[in-house]
């Protein structure tokens, strides 16, 4: 994230940039005007003279310029009443005109490189607090303490075990950012460990989550432990796939890739502060200054928003929008106005083309940012709604073949390797047979985690059909994948997993391929297929690589 000095930095320079180009800008509105035939109504230099000053109503208070917004203001006002009767323009009229243009002109004179009203930008507090993958657990059982530690590294997490509670007291001042897992018992006394925390809670601002552990559910005892903080009380014995899911919750391990947003408007001033305002909360911004230029980078950039203008030449922004949404792609993308238009039948008219939202220039930087922000995060869920699993959150199997498609096609461009992944639970039938239905979705769950917090952010992870998952690895060969799933292969062997009480682990066997030996997505999907159903026959609970192929390119394994 840019430095907020950087940025206010940045945004002078824009407003000084955007006040030595006022005296031009003038020049061409009163070129204009002086354009405008006195006898007859001339519709499309009119329009001309409209949309110039328009600009200048959205762009000068965001710039700093307030005054010249307002006065600019007044002057489209009046050329809009006059756009509606469309008759030449009598002497009043004419002379109401002259008396607004000078205003304008007189007023640009005093926009010099010092903005009236200097674009202020408070750089928004960062909505996501630094994630904690920090563990501390305080348990007076010390094998039942060393146990969740090892349980929980398998999952990512940096687990530190205290039974000295000095000790404890000291970690807490020097890691603000951890989340406690707490015994409420500890040596025994009933609810030591509550008013321990009390005591830790006191002296912060920000309280430490603590999640509190116990052989005893009473509401007296739940009471106390949500006054000391607590967010969740758990039942010994833990349930590991219960405890993971609350502390992904609360640390939301998956990091999403920045926003992208490509911004239209014919004014380079607006894109760039646009695009500067953006930018600096970490969002990678596409600029477009000719609306007529937007299919290829539409089509190369694939936005997660569109920030539109609506006045500009030879376009204007909300014939701009049909034609985007008549394009399966982006038949969804969200689609945001950036106008000075204030008319709210237009506004009610944009939304109508499926508008998210109306922003009316000039514009807050912090409105800006949390406009776009909200709207991506939404269309974000409401997409992955289409294309995620709903038990395991992992990509569903028509979204990760089509993944694999694209990578695979990109892959083969570029040269890289490239390697795909089967799993798939052993003896499945039998955990569901033995312990029931819901623990066997508790196992796909906790492989689900354990596949995405130990691959890299680039893999993509999808549930392929019930125990069933796909693993693609971008820029890694065969044998690399090979040593990685077989690392989580271990792990997940060791995962205790509970039902009623009763403890048991389940295991998974693995197929790779290597994208290097086959053509498409489909020969390699079928390869690692194959694989798989070779590690099942050799015995299950291992990872195999498939070899190339024979040279006649079609027997493989
Ligand atoms: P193998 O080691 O050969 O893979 O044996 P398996 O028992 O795992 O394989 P099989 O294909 O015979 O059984 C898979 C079972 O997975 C059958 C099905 O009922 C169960 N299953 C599929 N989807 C789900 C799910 O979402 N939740 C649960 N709990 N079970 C599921
Ligand atoms: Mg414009
Ligand atoms: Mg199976």
């Amino acid at each position: 994230m840019t430095d907020p000095i950087d940025m206010q930095a940045k945004l002078k320079v824009l407003s000084d940039a955007y006040a030595a180009q006022l005296p031009e800008k003038i020049r061409q509105i009163e070129q204009a005007w002086e354009l405008l035939p006195r006898d007859t109504w001339d519709e499309e230099n009119f329009a001309t003279l409209h949309r110039m000053v328009h600009s200048l109503t959205g762009s000068g208070k965001t710039f700093g310029f307030a005054l010249l917004t307002d006065v600019a203001r007044n002057l489209e006002e009046y050329l809009k009443s006059l756009a509606l009767e469309k008759i030449a323009l009598n002497e009043q009229q004419h002379n109401k005109l002259q008396v607004l243009m000078r205003e304008l002109h007189q007023v640009t004179l005093h926009c010099n490189s010092v903005a009236d009203d200097n674009p202020q930008l408070v750089v928004p507090a960062s909505g996501e607090a630094a994630s904690p993958k920090r563990i501390f657990v305080v348990e007076g059982n010390h094998e039942q303490a060393e146990e969740l530690k090892v349980q929980l590294s398998y999952f990512g997490y940096d687990v530190g075990a205290f039974n000295n509670l000095a000790d404890f007291r000291l970690a807490m001042q020097a890691n603000p950012d951890v989340v406690v897992l707490m015994d409420v018992t500890l040596s025994g006394s009933s609810q030591e460990g509550i008013e321990l925390m009390k005591e830790i809670q006191q002296g912060r601002d920000i309280p430490v989550p603590v999640f509190f552990l116990t052989a005893r559910d009473e509401l007296a005892i739940r009471l106390e432990a949500v006054r000391a903080g607590g967010i969740a009380y758990l039942s010994k014995p833990i349930n590991i796939g219960n405890l993971i899911d609350k502390l992904d919750t609360l640390t939301s391990t998956l990091p999403s890739a920045p926003y992208r947003v490509l911004v239209v408007d014919d004014s380079e001033s607006i894109t760039s502060y646009c695009a500067t305002v953006l930018e600096q909360t970490g969002m990678v911004v596409k600029v477009v200054n000719n609306p007529l230029d937007v299919m290829s980078p539409l089509l190369e950039f694939t936005p997660d928003l569109i920030l539109l203008d609506i006045y500009m030449p030879g376009c204007n922004g909300l014939e701009l929008a049909k034609v985007i949404r008549q394009l399966d792609a982006f038949i969804s993308i969200p689609i945001v106005f950036l106008s000075a238009e204030s008319d709210l039948d237009k506004q009610l008219f944009a939304m109508g083309l499926g508008a998210d939202d109306f922003l009316t220039k000039p514009i807050q930087p912090q409105h800006m940012i949390s406009a776009v922000t909200s709207r991506i995060q939404r269309s974000l869920v409401l997409r992955s709604f289409m294309v995620r699993d709903s038990l395991t959150g992992l990509l569903n199997h028509t979204a990760i073949k089509d993944q694999l498609d694209r990578e695979v096609a990109q892959t083969k461009r570029r040269g890289m390797p490239l390697a795909f992944a089967m799993v798939d639970i052993d003896h499945f039938k039998h955990v569901n047979d033995t312990y029931g239905h819901p623990a066997g979705d508790r196992v796909i769950k906790s492989l689900s985690r354990l596949l995405k917090q130990r691959l890299r952010e680039t893999d993509m992870v999808g549930r392929y059909g019930g125990e069933e998952f796909a693993v693609i690895l971008s820029n890694t060969n065969g044998e690399t994948a090979q040593k990685v799933l077989d690392a989580i292969r271990h792990d997940f062997s060791q995962l205790r997993h509970m039902a009623d009480g009763k403890e048991f682990s389940a295991t998974f066997s693995c197929g790779i391929a290597d994208v290097s030996f086959f053509g498409d997505s489909t020969k390699l999907c079928d390869a690692a297929d194959r694989v798989l159903y070779k590690a099942k026959h050799a015995g299950r609970n291992r990872v195999l690589l498939g070899d190339a192929p024979a040279v006649s390119g079609t027997d493989f394994v």
